[in-house]
């Protein structure tokens, strides 16, 4: 069945249980509103995703709703901020009851895990498009951001790379994996539809990490954004990037080591950190279950050299990028 604007924020929007004490006001007036603590800053980011441009046209309601906001929570992982709440802006041919409810269990179960609270949003007729503005708390002066990286610095990442962007090959029908591979199919798949926020590890890097990023346009986009915010060079040996397993199978027929650092929607950390800081990554790494490889060291040379070996790598394409031909 298909709902009103009203019915839509009654009956599904407005029915997330209350997660946290300082939402003052919630969904229902003109404005929410909160109380920020003392001595933090409100760290605010806003993510746009466009059916067919973010997500294949066959994605599940459910998955439209946990990656829309997932994106957003992996904004605040990159700043180290502790995610608090968000509005939703729902743009939609029609408000399906059934769609309705699958996208807001994708949604406020993840929501829940992260105790974010829906605070508002806006719900309006045309082609799907799910506008997600996340908020959250970082100590004054202790942000991770793009510009803080010094030569000497080591270069690190966190998870895999590559593997959301093989998962949607695999939708696309681009990419067949051999026989002894094919079980990995799903979790390549499920790696594109339901990226894991790095929330704890962005919080856990405050005090270590010199310059952080998520990686949402590849491995060597990213990166780059980095180096320029920060006026500093890089090499990059791509032999150390944390890859799919099946990916020396498939090297060519994936694209080579040029789907590894392009390949977009990873949503892993992206950061740098002085020499020495081995020890306190390998214990973040334990605490968190979750893989951290060094992977390249900052230089004072500007720029992106990645080597296979000793060849340096010549890159066609730098990551996806929004009103660029191809
Ligand atoms: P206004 O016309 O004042 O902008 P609306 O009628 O659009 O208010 O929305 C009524 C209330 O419902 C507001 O508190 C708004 O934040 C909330 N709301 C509307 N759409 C959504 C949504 N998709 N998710 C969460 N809250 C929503
Ligand atoms: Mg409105």
């Amino acid at each position: 069945m298909s709902l009103t604007e009203f019915q839509s924020i009654r009956d599904f929007f407005s029915k997330q249980s209350m997660q946290r004490t300082d939402v003052e006001l919630g969904i229902g007036d003109d404005c929410a509103l909160l109380s920020v603590p003392e001595n933090k800053v409100l760290a605010i980011s806003v993510d746009v995703l466009v059916k067919g441009v973010h997500f294949p046209e066959q994605t599940s309601a459910e998955d439209i709703g946990y990656k829309s906001l997932a994106v957003s929570l992996s904004d605040l992982a990159a700043m180290g901020a502790e995610p608090a709440w968000f509005t939703l802006a729902i743009t939609s041919p029609y408000m399906d009851e059934d769609w309705l409810n699958k996208f807001c269990q994708g949604l406020f179960g993840l929501a829940n895990r992260y105790n974010v609270q829906l605070i508002g949003g806006d719900t309006t007729t045309g082609p799907l498009v799910v506008t997600i503005q996340v908020g959250g708390y970082v100590a004054k002066n202790h942000a991770l951001r793009r510009g803080g990286a010094k030569a000497g610095d080591l270069v690190y990442v966190t998870g895999t790379i590559g593997e959301a962007g093989l998962g949607l090959k695999i939708l696309q029908g681009n990419l067949q994996l051999p026989d002894q591979y094919i079980h990995l199919s799903e979790k390549l798949i499920e790696r594109l539809n339901r990226p894991i926020p790095r929330v704890e590890i962005g919080k856990a890097l405050l005090g270590t990490a010199t310059a952080a990023i998520d990686v949402s346009d590849g491995v060597a986009a990213d990166l780059n954004h980095i180096l320029e915010m920060s006026h500093v060079g890089a090499r990059l040996e791509v032999g150390k990037l944390p890859v799919s397993e099946c990916f020396p199978e498939i090297f060519e027929q994936a694209g080579g080591w040029e789907q590894a650092l392009a390949a977009g929607d990873d949503y892993e950390l992206l950061f740098t950190a002085p020499e020495g800081s081995e020890g306190d990554l390998q214990q973040i790494a334990e605490e968190y279950n979750c893989n951290i490889t060094c992977i390249g060291q900052i230089e004072e040379q500007l720029g992106l050299r990645c080597y296979s070996g000793t060849n340096i790598l010549t890159l066609q394409s730098m990551g996806y990028e929004h009103f660029r031909e191809s």
